[in-house]
């Protein structure tokens, strides 16, 4: 794979970026890679491990001259990083992001791009619940998915440059309007992990009256939901202030199914429970023959128990 920019700043170092830059090293898609982060002790680590060619005291710093930017904070954060940065762009590079919502950081981010800067928000389908800049690695991104969601206008040839950067990290790469996306993303993240954290919070109230057993006789049914309630704090607080709409959409939906399931469970509808445990059931098959799931039992962590 050969370089698809000459510098790429990141702005933010957690397991976005730090992914980011291990997989653009990996395949040799920059020539150097600048990398800021808002703590001193984020930047003493990011140094200390290598991360990044170059660290820098300031997002500017790191963004001067920079072909790519890309913005790698939590999407609460985007609009004043984005509004820091501007002043040093030069003309024809391109600010991008990974954000886990788009309406709202189009909204934030496109009134501070000056003219002759494209602006092509993107969002990589990937993600653990660890977080920092040591949690990234290169293999992050390889076979998932990668939206990008240009805006109005956007250069073909700059889309182009950056859809090579994702490939070049191992992403499919697929355009997506940004409402469609957010309302995808509600269905298939935002809403699941707001029912994790209930989940989770339910369990909790309950280990008072069971004593320890909850975390004692943790199951993977319930490990997977602590696993997806462990992600960040600040990231997933902001994903539910700024997709709100979709969000409460998908979740009033949720909770129509659940009242309907739980009416089958009263009334003992063992037909109702069957046939929609049958129609769910084919929906994970879909997703293990796309490839975006392995197939092994407890996700193949050896010993299953559910
Ligand atoms: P992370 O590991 O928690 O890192 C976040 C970075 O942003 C840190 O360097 C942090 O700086 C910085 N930051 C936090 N608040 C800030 C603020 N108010 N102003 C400036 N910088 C701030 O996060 P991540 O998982 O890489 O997520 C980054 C972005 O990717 C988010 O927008 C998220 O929605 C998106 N995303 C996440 C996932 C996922 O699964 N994690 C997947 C796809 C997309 P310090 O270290 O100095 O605190």
């Amino acid at each position: 794979m050969s370089q698809v920019y000459d510098r790429v700043a990141l702005i933010g170092l957690g397991l976005i970026a730090s992914s980011m830059f291990w997989a653009i090293k990996r395949a040799g898609l920059a020539g150097e890679v600048t990398g800021y982060a808002r703590s001193a002790e984020t930047r003493e680590i990011a140094r200390k491990i290598g991360l990044c060619d170059r660290v820098c005291d300031s997002a500017q710093e790191a963004a001067k001259g920079a072909d790519l930017v890309v913005l790698c904070v939590p999407v609460g954060a985007m609009g004043a990083v984005a509004a820091d940065i501007v002043p040093v762009l030069k003309p024809g590079a391109t600010v991008s992001d990974v954000g886990s919502v788009k309406r709202h950081v189009i909204e934030a981010v496109s009134p501070h791009i000056p003219d002759g800067v494209h602006f092509i928000p993107a969002h990589p389908l990937a993600g653990t619940e660890h977080s920092g800049p040591e949690s990234g690695f290169a293999e992050l991104f390889d076979n998932r998915w990668n939206l990008l969601v240009p805006v109005k206008g956007s250069d073909p040839d700059a889309v182009a440059r950056l859809r090579a950067l994702w490939e070049g990290m191992g992403a499919n790469v697929d355009e997506m309007d940004a409402d469609h996306h957010d309302l995808v993303l509600a269905v298939t993240s935002h809403a699941p992990h707001l029912i994790a954290y209930t989940m989770v919070g339910v369990a909790d109230d309950l280990r008072r009256v069971t004593d320890s057993e909850v975390i004692k006789y943790s199951a993977a049914g319930f490990r997977d939901f602590t696993r997806i309630a462990a992600s960040d704090p600040t990231m997933w607080r902001d994903v539910f202030l700024t997709n709100k709409d979709a969000t409460l959409e998908i979740l009033g939906r949720f909770t129509e199914e659940l009242f309907a399931l739980q009416r089958a469970i009263r009334t003992g509808d063992g037909e109702q429970l069957f046939d929609y445990f049958t129609r769910t059931r084919a929906i994970r098959r879909g997703i293990i023959d796309a490839g975006q799931d392995t197939d092994a039992p407890d996700f193949g962590r050896g010993k299953t128990t559910s």
